[in-house]
């Protein structure tokens, strides 16, 4: 089963702009991709229709069997539960401490003291940020900062992590680092989308890649075309 597909999906902004155009896709369970193309072609509004920030205007968006479609206004934080995002700019909570930062979700969804506390040792751990635990943001380099937010995304065992150009703000060598933890996440159960302009980068990883272009589908490589 895929987790999400896009069927014939359109989105048209207030004032006209398509930012899709009949754009169909499906992301199979435990599947990395990555969507790339120019700005402006459309590739935030596929993360923004799958985590429901946006409505489409035609078409479907399906995630884990469930047309979005059907999710009502007061139902849009339970999809997003099962969804994690990272955003560019981390979004971290300035005044929260790293653990406080990671911790949040579990918090919202009503984990006890301790069992929070066990899950985001955990998750710290893999990050390669066990030291730092007791950080505010601001004490952070980028690329840590980078990681507290994929931590964030990722602590509640999310079915789906969406990554907004999420090493925009760093070096390539960083940028590697960043990507190849994304590329851990398929074999423990959460499926990766992943929007970048970085092509040389893409390319390092040997993951599926949609092209768009103008909000259109342009080209959807798989890893065996790209094999030497
Ligand atoms: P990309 O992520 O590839 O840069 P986007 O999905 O952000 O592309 O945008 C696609 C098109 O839709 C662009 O022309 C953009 O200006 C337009 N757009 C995006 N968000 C909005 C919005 N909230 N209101 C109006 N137009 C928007
Ligand atoms: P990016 O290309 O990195 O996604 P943008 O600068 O296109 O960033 O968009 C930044 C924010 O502004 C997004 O939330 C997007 O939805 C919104 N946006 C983009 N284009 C427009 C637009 N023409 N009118 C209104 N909002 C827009």
């Amino acid at each position: 089963m895929s987790v999400l597909r896009f069927d014939s999906v359109t989105k048209t902004y207030a004032g006209g702009r398509v930012a899709l155009s009949d754009f169909s896709f499906a992301l199979g369970e435990g599947e990395m991709a990555f969507a790339t193309g120019h700005s402006g072609a459309g590739k935030s509004t596929i993360l923004k229709l799958a985590h429901l920030a946006e409505r489409p205007t035609h078409g479907e968006v399906i995630f884990a069997g469930r047309n979005l479609s059907r999710v009502r206004g007061s139902q849009v934080p339970a999809h997003r539960r099962e969804v994690g995002v990272v955003f560019q700019d981390h979004r971290l909570l300035a005044e929260s401490s790293v653990a406080e930062n990671v911790g949040l979700p579990l918090v919202v969804r009503g984990l006890g003291a301790s069992q929070v506390r066990q899950r985001v040792n955990e998750v710290l751990q893999r990050m390669g940020l066990a030291d730092r635990l007791a950080a505010l943001p601001a004490e952070l380099s980028a690329g840590e900062q980078q990681r507290v937010g994929i931590a964030r995304a990722i602590v509640a065992a999310p079915r789906l992590l969406l990554a907004d150009e999420p090493t925009g703000n760093l070096d390539p060598t960083l940028a590697a680092e960043i990507m190849a933890l994304l590329a851990e996440l398929p074999a423990r159960g959460t499926s990766v989308l992943v929007v970048s302009h970085d092509l040389a980068l893409i390319k390092q990883m040997r993951q599926r890649v949609l092209v768009l272009d103008k909000g259109q589908l342009v080209d959807d490589i798989c890893p065996q075309d790209l094999a030497q």
